[in-house]
């Protein structure tokens, strides 16, 4: 497969933050996008404003932890655009719980969006990657699954549990001329970590942060969608398995 046939890219939870400035990018480098996501309107709004600037684009309502759900959004992208060659798994949800109060209903509600979610859009999405013998799947992860984090014990799970499905499908897919690897982001200026900021659990306001990270600024979207975009690219093939982190230093 040439550069020029990379042609459908799934982004799921495309309609916010980081997913949407991956949405925008991959369309950028000449992809067709289904924009998957649990709100609705959000997936409908990205996409029409993909369309509104001469790109193909659909929306579409999927609640990654649902797996008739996955499945149909990924016939309906299939239908409506062909095959998917690029898969981002992006749609996350966080918590911050001190561990002995996370009830046994909030740790399997993260991991069922997060790590299961994740299991669901690669199982579904690499068949038309397999029969290509061409694929990208791209995870995104979480710094603290590096480091560990403290009152975020279930979604840091969640995260490391990405990290370690995307070493071991790159190991096991790598024969089919799928490359897997996970973007971490750290602390990447977003409606998640406006949520955050909100609810006092940055300590501090998001800008007290750039003083504290290395770079001196905070993050955008558009830091790890330029990570995504290599690594969705032809000239990423030699590269599967590895955690790129995109933080701005705040670990290493
Ligand atoms: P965001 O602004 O909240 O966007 C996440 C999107 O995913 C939202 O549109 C959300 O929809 C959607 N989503 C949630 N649950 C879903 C589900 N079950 N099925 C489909 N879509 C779902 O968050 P973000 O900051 O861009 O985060 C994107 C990813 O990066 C997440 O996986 C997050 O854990 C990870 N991350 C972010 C940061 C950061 O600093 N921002 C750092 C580390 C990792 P609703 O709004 O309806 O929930």
């Amino acid at each position: 497969m040439t550069e020029s046939d990379l042609k459908v890219a799934v982004v799921t939870g495309g309609g916010s933050g980081i997913g949407e400035a991956i949405a925008h990018r991959l369309c950028d480098d000449g992809m067709a996008i289904g924009v998957l996501d649990l709100d609705e309107a959000a997936a409908q709004r990205v996409a029409a404003g993909l369309r509104d600037a001469g790109h193909d684009a659909i929306g579409v309502h999927v609640d990654v932890s649902d797996r008739a759900a996955v499945e149909a959004g990924f016939g309906t992208v299939r239908a409506e655009l062909g095959p998917v060659s690029v898969l981002v798994n992006n749609a996350g949800r966080d918590g911050f719980r001190r561990f002995v109060n996370i009830t046994e209903d909030e740790w399997n509600a993260i991991i069922a969006v997060n790590l299961t979610g994740t299991f669901h859009c690669t199982q579904v999405g690499i068949s038309d990657m397999i029969e290509a013998g061409w694929g990208r799947v791209i995870n995104i992860s979480s710094s603290s699954a590096q480091g560990g984090q403290e009152f975020m014990a279930h979604y840091v799970s969640s995260k490391a549990g990405m990290i370690g499905l995307t070493k071991s499908l790159a190991k096991e897919l790598g024969q089919d001329g799928i490359t897997v690897n996970t973007v971490p982001p750290g602390f990447i200026d977003t409606p998640m970590l406006r949520r955050s900021e909100a609810k006092g659990l940055l300590g501090g306001s998001v800008e007290d942060h750039e003083e504290r990270t290395p770079v001196r600024r905070v993050g955008t979207g558009a830091d790890i969608a330029n990570a995504v975009a290599f690594l969705a690219s032809e000239a990423s093939g030699y590269i599967t398995g590895q955690i790129i982190g995109v933080n701005g230093g705040r670990n290493t």
